[in-house]
C-alpha cells in the first residue's frame, strides 16, 4: 500500500476508511491514509466495529491491522456484507527504533531500495536540506516530517537537539527516520547520532547512501579513479581550513582529491597545494549543486581555478576534485548522464 503516494498526497478525499486495530499497531495506517486525504475512523476493539452503523457502509476501504486480537476474525465476513473492500496491513513496530537513512546527492531515484522502505514504515523522520528533501512526503506518507536543516530564524538546529529529538521520539515509541544527503557516515555526523542512540539504549540501524564524494563529479563524467591516470582518491573536508602539515601530505599523494564542503577555503588550499609543489596545471574542477536543476561546474587548471571560481560566484554545496581524472572527463563527449536535469559533460560546460 505504501506505493499509492506515487498518485498523488490526496488521492483518497471524499473517501471514508474504517481502519480497524489496537490504536499502537493501527497508528501507522491511520497517518497514512489521513495524509491521503481520506475521512478515517477507527475501531479500536471489534467490538467498535457495530457503533460505526451508517459510517460503515459508506466506507470504500476497510483495513485490518493485525494487532492479535482473534476478535478480528469477523471482519471478512463484515466486509462482505457490507460490500466493502478489506484490506489487512502489518502492525506498526511496538517499540521505537532509529533508522539513519543516507539519501543519496539530492535526486530520489539515487535513494536505495532499503532507504525508500524504511520512509515508508517511519513515524518521524528528520531530514534538512541535502538529499532528496522535496519528496520526503511522498516517501513517508504516514509520517511527521521535521526539517532540522534549519529554524524560522534559518539557524540550523544545533546537531544535540536533533539527537536529543530523534532519542525521544524513539523512546516514545515511534518509528524514526534520521535521513542524510549523501552517506551516513561521510562528513554526515551519522556516527555522533549512532553513538547517542546506543547511549540512550534506542535500537539503531544505518542504510548506506551514495555519496556526493563520488556520485557528483561522475554526473559530469568525472571517474575519481581511472586505469592509468589515478589509482586512489582521497576525501577531505574543506570546512576548516587545512594545516599547512596536511596540505603538504595532500600536495604528495597522487591520485585525486576530492573536497566537500571547501568553496570557502578554495583560494587558500589551492595556495597551500602549490606551495608545496602540485603541478600549476593540474586540472581541477567545482562542480555546484549536483543532481539538480541548476547543477554547474567550473573547470580549469590549479592555478586558475580560485580566480575562476570566485568569478563564477561558485557557492556551496558544491565537490572540489583536483587530479588529473578531470581531464578524462572532457575527452568523453558523448557522456550523457541519467539523473538530474542539468546533468551534461564537462566539455559542454566548457564551452
Ligand atoms: N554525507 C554527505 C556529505 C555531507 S557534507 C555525502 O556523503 O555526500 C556536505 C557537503 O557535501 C556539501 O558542502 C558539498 O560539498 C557536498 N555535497 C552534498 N551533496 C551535494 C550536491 N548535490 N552537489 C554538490 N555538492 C554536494
Amino acid at each position: 500500500m505504501h506505493g499509492v503516494a506515487a498518485f498523488g498526497s490526496a488521492h483518497l478525499r471524499g473517501h471514508t476508511v474504517i481502519v480497524c486495530g489496537r490504536a499502537g499497531a493501527a497508528r501507522r495506517a491511520v497517518a497514512r491514509y489521513r495524509s491521503a486525504g481520506a475521512d478515517v475512523l477507527t475501531a479500536v476493539v471489534p467490538s467498535e466495529l457495530a457503533l460505526l452503523g451508517p459510517s460503515l457502509r459508506r466506507a470504500s476501504l476497510v483495513v485490518g491491522v493485525d494487532d492479535g486480537d482473534p476478535g478480528w476474525d469477523v471482519l471478512p465476513a463484515v466486509a462482505r456484507e457490507q460490500r466493502t473492500l478489506l484490506l489487512t496491513e502489518e502492525p506498526a513496530a511496538e517499540h521505537g527504533h532509529v533508522t539513519l537513512v543516507g539519501g543519496g546527492p539530492g535526486e530520489a531515484d539515487l535513494l536505495t531500495v532499503a532507504g525508500r522502505r524504511a520512509l515508508a514504515a517511519a513515524d518521524v523522520v528528520y531530514y534538512d536540506r541535502l538529499g532528496p528533501g522535496r519528496v520526503v512526503a511522498d516517501l513517508a506518507p504516514g509520517a511527521e516530517l521535521i526539517d532540522v536543516g534549519k529554524t524560522p530564524g534559518h539557524h540550523k538546529v544545533p546537531q544535540e537537539t536533533i539527537q536529543a529529538m530523534m532519542v525521544e521520539s524513539a523512546l516514545a515509541g515511534h518509528a524514526v527516520v534520521r535521513l542524510k544527503g549523501g552517506d551516513p557516515f561521510v562528513f554526515g555526523r551519522g556516527g555522533e547520532e549512532v553513538a547517542a542512540c546506543l547511549a540512550a539504549e534506542v535500537p539503531v540501524t544505518t542504510i548506506p547512501g551514495i555519496s556526493s564524494s563520488v556520485a557528483v563529479p561522475g554526473t559530469v563524467g568525472i571517474p575519481v579513479t581511472h586505469r592509468g591516470v589515478s589509482k586512489m582518491f582521497t576525501v577531505a573536508s574543506g570546512h576548516v581550513p587545512f594545516s599547512d602539515d596536511e596540505l603538504e601530505h595532500l600536495a604528495g599523494l597522487g591520485g585525486t582529491l576530492v573536497i566537500l564542503m571547501g568553496v570557502g577555503t578554495l583560494a587558500q588550499t589551492i595556495a597551500g597545494l602549490r606551495r608545496h609543489g602540485m603541478d600549476p596545471a593540474t586540472p581541477a574542477a567545482v562542480v555546484e549543486r549536483g543532481y539538480s536543476a541548476e547543477q554547474r561546474s567550473t573547470v580549469a587548471r590549479l592555478d586558475k581555478l580560485a580566480l575562476a571560481a570566485a568569478e563564477a560566484k561558485c557557492a556551496s554545496p558544491a565537490v572540489i576534485v583536483i587530479g588529473d581524472v578531470v581531464a578524462v572527463g572532457n575527452d568523453w563527449k558523448h557522456l550523457t548522464a541519467e539523473f538530474g536535469g542539468a546533468a551534461r559533460s564537462l566539455e559542454d560546460v566548457h564551452a
